[in-house]
């Protein structure tokens, strides 16, 4: 399976790297994150063994087990998916990095708890009902992010979901609007907010073409899940 991984790896950053020539930047802007929710503890020890540094999951009772049974210091790990304020003491604690603060709700229990961990704000660019995340207003997100960095949390950029529809034209515009909303709040609040997590299997190389600085990879790494 380690071999499998192994060969996914190479041809996704070979993607990559394509994206970024047509885009002008520097493969090395970007980060492969591996997302092994719904996988076992095993595919979490082969993906790094391929030679994957960061690990996401979207569920803070399924990763945390796994965080816990490895060891912080095994991989960077980020929590991806949704977060319920009764979760933030362990999500913390398991977690490296939190990638999906949505709500005032959270990032108020974070700033209660004194949070030193690195967090990103999720924003819903594309629109679509049922999506988490702040939506895609500067004024909204200025307000919040200020808040957040002014009570000394450590909110270091934005992530996104793409729109479910991977038209490229629709892809593209949500990932250059996550960008664009990213350069208004460092001209606002002189905050570098250096990451932009966004692009999946499906529409990574969009994402990269785009600006993403961390792309989100489950099935096209580690196969289907399960
Ligand atoms: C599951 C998940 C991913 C990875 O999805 P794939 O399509 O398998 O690459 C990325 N980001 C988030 C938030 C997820 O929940």
């Amino acid at each position: 399976m380690t071999t499998g991984i192994r060969e996914n790896l190479e041809a996704v950053r070979e993607r990559i790297g394509n994206a970024c020539a047509l885009s002008g930047r520097s493969p090395g802007e970007v980060g492969v994150m591996a997302v092994t929710k719904t996988h076992p503890v095993e595919t979490v020890r082969a993906a790094v063994a391929a030679g994957v540094t960061v690990i996401g999951e979207n569920r803070v009772t399924e990763g945390g087990r796994k965080t816990r049974e490895l060891g912080a210091g095994f991989a960077e790990f980020h929590l991806i998916g949704p977060l319920h304020v009764r979760e933030v003491r362990q999500a913390l604690r398991d977690f490296r990095w939190i990638d999906s603060v949505d709500r005032v709700e959270v990032a108020g229990e974070m700033i209660r708890r004194k949070a030193s961990n690195p967090l990103l704000v999720e924003v819903n660019t594309s629109g679509e009902p049922g999506k988490k995340g702040f939506p895609p207003d500067p004024d909204v997100l200025v307000e919040v992010v200020g808040m957040m960095v002014g009570e000394g949390l450590r909110v270091e950029g934005l992530m996104t979901v793409g729109p479910l529809t991977l038209v490229e034209s629709d892809s593209r515009r949500a990932f250059s609007l996550l960008r664009e909303l990213r350069d208004r709040l460092r001209g606002s609040l002189g905050t570098p907010l250096e990451n932009l997590s966004m692009g999946m299997s499906d529409d990574f190389v969009h994402a990269v073409r785009e600006g993403s600085t961390m792309v989100r990879l489950g099935r096209v790494l580690l196969g289907e899940r399960r």
